[in-house]
């Protein structure tokens, strides 16, 4: 089957997709947006047109905050338990899977994802990360504390008190929509916030669905209001609006800094989770066969679009050679094509555009003097296909080394001490995640402190726990997704003192 007749044959059997034009979800329905026009949705394996979704306005912005509002100050909302928001939470933890073939169709359709990896990471991960959030609904908590007030008279009881921030927008990139999204609105909810989520304009599919999924589990029609449509109008507009209490974004370093700044106006609280250009240092000690493993996963696995992916390799000089050369024999032998074929280890990347910038990095990197060990061309006719690419020897100056490309690209370098690989892997703005590969636990020991990132993984990158905090240092961000610290990030502290 080609790769047209394979994403034909998908279109047709989501009955979500029979609309073709997709409003925005507000309020518990779809609307048709205030302006009337519709942005194409197009898969990046084929270019095929696959829906179109609403171009939202300030105007739906406005309705969408509205209806969140509406339904955070209504008395129905205040009188849930914690326990009532965690049950809602488990049955859409139980839709999520239940729903798992359309979904995972939906992001292979319109993000070129790896039909297996959607199943296994948006919706199953995507499942885990809800019931896991389900969870915390009835685990917050403030403390009593000790207190040493010295005036006289009354005894002192003080306290604190976890209080949900209030109404939340959620800004969402392309590379992991469902998941992504998943990870916002399930803390929220549990929290007790209600919702506006702003899809990525190539991937709105999911979203949509989700809300639906979102009502069905019995939240109200306000917890989770969807608005599609460009970052510059609808997501600045979701930022700037004084009526979002906390806005919590995921996406570049550049946008990540228009959302706090247009935040800052209106002192909205938020948590940015931005871009990556994460090391990865390999010590002569390691296994290599695990390393090469390990690194062309880091790399590879969703074509690159992943912002903790492994794109700096540091290698130890006397093993630099034989990894390169099973690396580049790994990359070789991967198979490129559409994501709904079970056999596909590389799809395309999400347009046109993002594969015209990672070609430009390509070309400017062969430019720059840096060696092709292998890939660095077009893979592929029709989509947006790139092959696995290896480069050494690139200028540490190079855009290629300093720049999150966000595509199939690693470029590799060799060391001589510790010292040096640790000074060249915090030598970024970023601050994502790390790996360090040895067999040497006292040598990881001695680097994990050293290391300048969120994240640093010993002998495994991009390994994620839906209880493990997930954000940057420096330019990779502010708060953390995940874990704990998520669900903590839609609260505000109040502190009582009570005269007794
Ligand atoms: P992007 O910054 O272009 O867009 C992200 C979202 O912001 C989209 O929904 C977009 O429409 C919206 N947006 C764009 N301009 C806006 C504005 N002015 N105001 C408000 N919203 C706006 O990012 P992308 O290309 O969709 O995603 C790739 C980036 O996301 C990479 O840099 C990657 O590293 C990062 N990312 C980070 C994490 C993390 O956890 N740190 C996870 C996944 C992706």
């Amino acid at each position: 089957m080609s790769l047209l007749e394979a994403s034909r044959e998908q279109l047709r059997r989501i009955p979500f997709l029979s609309r073709r034009r997709l409003g925005h979800f507000i309020d518990g329905r779809v609307h048709d947006p205030v302006g009337g026009a519709y942005l194409p949705v197009v898969d990046p394996a084929t270019e095929l047109l696959i829906a179109e979704a609403a171009d939202g306005s300030a105007a739906d912005v406005d309705a969408a905050v509205a209806s969140a509002r509406a339904t955070f100050e209504s008395r129905s909302w205040k009188s849930l338990r914690p326990a009532d928001r965690e049950a809602m939470l488990y049955r859409l933890s139980e839709l999520v899977a239940a729903n798992g073939d359309e979904l995972s169709a939906l992001e292979t359709l319109q993000g070129g994802k790896l039909r297996e990896v959607a199943r296994r990471i948006d919706v199953g991960g995507g499942a885990e990360l809800v019931r896991y959030m389900a969870g915390w609904a009835t685990k917050l908590e403030g403390q009593t504390l000790d207190n040493s007030i010295s005036i006289p008279g009354p005894q002192w009881l003080t306290y604190t008190r976890r209080e949900p921030v209030g109404v939340s927008a959620a800004i969402v990139p392309w590379n992991f929509p469902l998941a992504i999204a998943l990870w916002k609105i399930a803390p929220a909810l549990a929290a007790g916030c209600t919702v506006v989520l702003k899809p990525s304009e190539q991937t709105p599919l999911t979203a949509l669905r989700l809300a639906e999924l979102v009502m069905e589990a019995g939240f109200p029609g306000g917890a989770v209001n969807v608005v599609t449509g460009t970052g510059a109008t609808a997501g600045a507009a979701l930022a700037a609006h004084p009526g979002i209490a906390k806005v919590s974004f995921t996406g570049s370093t550049a946008t990540g800094k228009r959302v706090g700044h247009a935040a800052v106006d209106n002192m909205t609280r938020f948590t940015l989770e931005l871009g990556g250009k994460s090391p990865a240092i390999v010590l002569e000690d390691a296994d290599l066969d695990q390393v090469a493993q390990g690194i062309c996963t880091g790399i590879f696995f969703h074509q690159g679009q992943v912002c903790t992916a492994s794109s700096r390799l540091l290698v130890q000089r006397p093993v630099y050679g034989r990894l390169l050369d099973k690396l580049a024999r790994a990359a070789r032998s991967m198979r490129i094509g559409s994501g709904f074929d079970p056999q596909t280890e590389l799809g395309p990347l999400v347009s046109r555009r993002h594969f015209d910038r990672v070609m430009d990095y390509i070309d400017e990197a062969r430019a720059e003097g840096a060696t092709v060990v292998t890939g660095g061309r077009r893979a592929l006719e029709g989509g947006w296909f790139v092959e696995p690419t290896i480069f050494a020897d690139a200028p540490a100056r190079a855009a290629v080394v300093r720049e999150e490309v966000f595509g199939p690209v690693l470029v590799a370098t060799p060391f001589d001490e510790v010292d040096e690989a640790v000074e060249r892997a915090n030598d970024t703005p970023y601050g994502l995640a790390a790996s360090v590969w040895t067999r040497s636990l006292s040598a990881a020991h001695r680097i994990v402190p050293r290391l300048q990132a969120g994240t640093v993984w010993v002998n495994a990158h991009n390994v994620l726990d839906n209880a493990l905090p997930l954000g940057g240092y420096k330019q990779s961000g502010t708060g953390r997704d995940l874990g704990r610290a998520a669900v903590e990030g839609f609260t505000e502290l109040k502190s009582v003192c009570m005269a007794v």
